[in-house]
């Protein structure tokens, strides 16, 4: 049998979406179960394909398909396509698989001509309806086929309309419109050498091929590079018997949500204009109604939409937003998809459907989409507001804030503490602005990257930054700020958007997060399938309070530098630092013991009877230190000079400062197991304690940390039990992983610094600059830093958990990188079998609805997850 390419609305194909294009199926679908559409057919995305890889030409049998069908169309209608005196009139309109919003074109009213018009106006006995459907199948032909500007023909309209001192183009007569008429015409002609063309299967044919050639559109092309949508997908074309909505008052159009799709309120939502077609709704011609106007306006037909989209919704179990036009009181849909949402919406409404027995539970936890419940957990901009983005930096840590310009950290301090609410605004940050940072709303800094102090430290902190703004310049001395051309000063207000990056001069309305209680029950029912294990990673008692109450499990990465950074501490380790020799060292060393013991004391009872992993000092001692020019004294800068490296990333760090240095971390060791034995006699849940040694390569480097790690605990208090393991971040970890663990009883996934040294990208040298060509150009489809490689860093932990395993079958695997918050490396971490994933306290809820998502997908309980699919 040779290949079909077209298929009537009311027959059953089994090609689906993709062959279909979501419109095409959706129309085939309502036709199916009744729900009133007009007749039509589909051409499907084969024959687009064929029609691109055949030289933009429709391959063989296809007119003659097209033809056959339209035999149909014309029985089932009873009038005939390209008749003179009461013609059938089409719609010609895209529709790929996937839906690209205005990306390509439709075109109505099919089948008009100069004498067709006519014909028209007699059957129908409404000569301005007749010539307001030929006008714009002229301009809508003219843009689509011929490429004409269409601000060719609006400015004819708005002409038109002055001379005839008309508001809006429903106040143009017959007569008007037919003066309108003979324009467009001229136009067309002058812009294309050619009379507009009278031959009814004329303008089918071309318009169908302009609307397979608008696939390959350069604004098509740029969506669907954006989009991550496939070359290949194609688009359908649907053939469609038109319904008038512009008759007269009896007869509108308007689009319509079955819930409200920013709160998912139940109830119908939507917009309406009466005596128009589809496309005046989205145009702005006209200003539409709310959609209960049309409760008084088209009684009968508002009670037959308000069924109907109850019935679309119980078939396809989901919101749906929908096209519609009434003809002469008589209803009919011309498009239903699932509707776009809020993160709010998405949350109530799958709580409700749920209770309305729409759907179970695993079908709500599957439809959420985690990434977008980052929208719920941070203060956001109020999106009904109206506001202009000055200029743009990196989007380091999410959620808005809006608040004065101070410049400095003392000034951010004073104010914060007042109860101002302040942004930050610095060239960047460093360890001695902490005390600004935590009283700051934002913080903004013109350099630095998505690993730059003000980034790490804001994101921990749950606090809005835009880091590496390159349209921001600061003059310290004015005490001003440039942002874009804008120049402002210190006090003024400012709102930055850390999710977009967006620095937005003045006040911003923001609207508040908050787990309400419907998430709480979606992430409830996920629990109930999950398997991954989620925990936070946090630094301080608040951190880890915030977690525990976002439900995480444990915490999987305790940073212990940050302590260090503390104002009061500060000075303390930069003199051990500074030590000439191991004594003074052990002198500094001996003041902060009881700082960090008091550290974890806290930490260990906000998360009493769950695992606390901590990791041992890692960042390079110079990190610690002002730069050599703020030196106090010549010996100072000295000291600071030799600690200085190339290439820190790479340089003395992590368990090499352990190795080095040993004082430093048997001083670390001894505070943990301290506080884990006072806690265990204050209160009645033992902390589970375990150790890491970071920036672990070589087997020696952990037997001998390891060693280091058992003769300082039991000289301390041999009844304390813990666990010592590694963090797995270099690619000979990953090799040599066997051997490692031998060494461990655990192994932590450090996947930021697994994908610098896996990739050999710098993170601060690859965002912003040579990464961001390769994202654009493709070269690479995901940013490695954001979402895990699973090719290759992902290869690397399955190797790693192989091996691991191979030594110690039970050997407890997590992973503590940021990637643990991105819900598709999430998924893949479940599918690799670790124990549990760590994220910073505000993605704790995302990464379990996603982990739950990997769970129902592996068990075949749910057919798609947000994450995965
Ligand atoms: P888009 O994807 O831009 O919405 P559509 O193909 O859905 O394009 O059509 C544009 C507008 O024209 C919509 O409002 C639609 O409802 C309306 N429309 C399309 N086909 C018909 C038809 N056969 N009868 C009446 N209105 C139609
Ligand atoms: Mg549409
Ligand atoms: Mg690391």
């Amino acid at each position: 049998m040779p290949q079909r390419y077209v298929y009537d609305f009311d027959e059953p194909s089994t090609g689906g979406r993709e062959l279909l294009g979501g419109k095409g199926i959706g129309l085939a679908e309502m036709t199916q179960i009744g729900v009133p559409v007009p007749a039509g057919f589909t051409i499907t995305t084969d024959a687009c394909r064929a029609y691109m890889s055949n030289g933009k030409t429709l391959p063989d049998g296809v007119e003659e398909e097209i033809e056959w069908h339209l035999g149909a169309l014309e029985k089932k209608t009873g009038k005939r396509f390209g008749d003179m005196n009461d013609p059938l009139l089409v719609s010609v309109r895209s529709g790929a698989a996937v839906s690209m919003p205005g990306m390509m074109d439709s075109i109505l009213n099919l089948g008009l001509n100069d004498e067709a018009v006519v014909g028209l106006a007699r059957a129908t006995g409404n000569e301005r309806f007749a010539n307001d459907s030929y006008r714009r199948l002229i301009q809508m032909y003219g843009e689509v086929v011929d490429g004409i500007d269409g601000h060719r023909f609006e400015q004819a309209l708005t002409d038109l309309k002055k001379s005839r001192g008309a508001l809006q183009d429903v106040d143009l007569s017959a007569h008007d419109l037919a003066g309108l008429i003979d324009t467009y015409r001229a136009v067309f002609l002058e812009e294309t050498d050619r009379d507009f063309p009278q031959d009814p299967r004329e303008q089918l044919t071309r318009a169908v091929g302009a609307v397979f050639d608008s696939w390959d559109s350069p604004r098509a092309q740029v969506y669907r590079r954006t989009y991550d949508i496939p070359d290949e997908l194609g688009t359908a074309v649907n053939v469609v018997q038109m319904v008038f909505g512009n008759k007269g008052d009896e007869s509108g159009t308007g689009v319509a949500f079955t819930r409200d799709p920013s709160t998912g309120e139940p109830g119908l939502y939507g917009e309406f204009l009466a005596n128009a077609q589809g496309e005046d709704v989205v145009s702005g011609i006209r200003t539409p109604e709310p959609l209960a106007n049309m409760q008084q306006k088209l009684p009968a037909a508002f009670q037959q939409l308000v069924d109907t989209m109850r019935r679309l919704e119980e078939n396809y179990r989901d919101m749906q937003d929908i096209e519609f036009t009434v003809e002469d009181n008589e209803l009919y849909l011309l498009q239903t998809r699932s509707a776009k949402r809020t993160a709010a919406a998405a949350v109530k409404a799958a709580v409700d459907m749920v209770e309305e027995g729409l759907i179970s539970h695993e079908d709500a936890v599957a439809r959420i989409d985690p990434a977008q419940l980052d929208q719920l957990l941070h203060p956001m901009i109020d999106p009904t507001a109206e506001w202009e983005v000055a200029t743009k930096g990196l989007n380091a840590s999410p959620g808005a804030a809006c608040g004065a310009i101070v410049l400095d950290a003392d000034t951010a301090e004073q104010r914060g503490k007042a109860g101002e609410s302040v942004i930050l605004v610095s060239w960047e940050t460093t360890p001695d602005d902490i005390h600004g940072l935590i009283k700051a709303a934002g913080i903004l800094t013109a350099h630095g990257g998505m690993t730059s102090h003000a980034a790490v430290v804001a994101r921990g902190m749950g606090k809005p930054c835009v880091a590496g703004c390159e349209g921001l310049s600061i003059d310290i001395d004015a005490r001003t700020i440039t942002v874009g051309d804008r120049t402002l000063s210190e006090g003024d207000l400012l709102t930055i958007d850390g999710g977009t990056g967006a620095v937005i001069v003045g006040e911003v309305p923001l609207v508040a997060p908050e787990v309400n209680d419907d998430l709480e029950t979606i992430l409830r029912w996920g629990d109930e399938h999950r398997t991954l294990k989620v925990r936070a990673n946090a630094d301080t008692p608040e951190d880890a309070a915030k977690a525990r109450e976002f439900g995480a499990q444990g915490i999987g990465l305790c940073r212990t530098e940050h302590m260090f950074m503390a104002e009061e501490r500060l000075p303390v380790v930069r003199e051990m630092i500074l030590a000439d020799s191991e004594e003074g060292r052990r002198d500094a060393l001996d003041k902060l013991l009881p700082m960090q013991q008091g550290d974890f004391e806290a930490i260990f009872e906000a998360m009493a009877g769950l695992p606390v992993t901590i990791r041992l000092l890692d960042p390079p001692l110079h990190e610690f230190l002002p730069p050599p020019e703020q030196a106090p004294d010549e010996r100072t800068r000295r000291r600071i000079r030799q600690l200085q490296e190339s290439n820190p990333m790479l340089g003395t760090r992590g368990c090499r400062l352990g190795l080095q240095w040993p004082e430093i971390y048997e001083m670390q060791v001894r505070a943990i197991i301290r506080a884990a034995r006072a806690v265990d006699e204050r209160t009645d849940e033992a902390p589970l304690v375990e150790i890491m040694h970071p920036l672990v390569g070589l087997a020696e480097e952990l037997r001998r940390l390891r060693e280091l790690t058992v003769r300082v605990a039991e000289e301390e208090a041999p009844e304390v039990e813990y666990l010592c393991g590694t963090m797995i971040e270099l690619p000979r970890a990953c090799i040599r992983a066997d051997e490692i663990a031998e060494q461990a009883d655990f192994f932590s996934f450090g996947t930021n610094d697994l994908t610098q040294t896996t990739l050999g990208f710098s993170r601060d040298d690859a965002e912003g600059k040579f990464l961001t060509h390769y994202l654009e150009d493709g070269v690479l489809d995901k940013n490695p830093f954001e979402t895990l490689d699973v090719d290759g860093v992902g290869d690397l932990m399955r190797i790693a958990v192989d091996r691991g395993r191979s030594t110690k079958p039970e050997l407890k695997l997590g992973i503590c990188g940021e990637h643990g918050g991105d819900p598709k490396s999430v998924t893949f971490c479940h599918e690799l079998g670790l124990d549990y994933v760590s994220c910073s306290p505000y993605r704790v809820p995302l990464a379990r609805l996603a982990a739950a998502q990997a769970a129902l997908a592996a068990s075949g309980a749910v057919a798609y997850a947000a994450a995965g699919g």
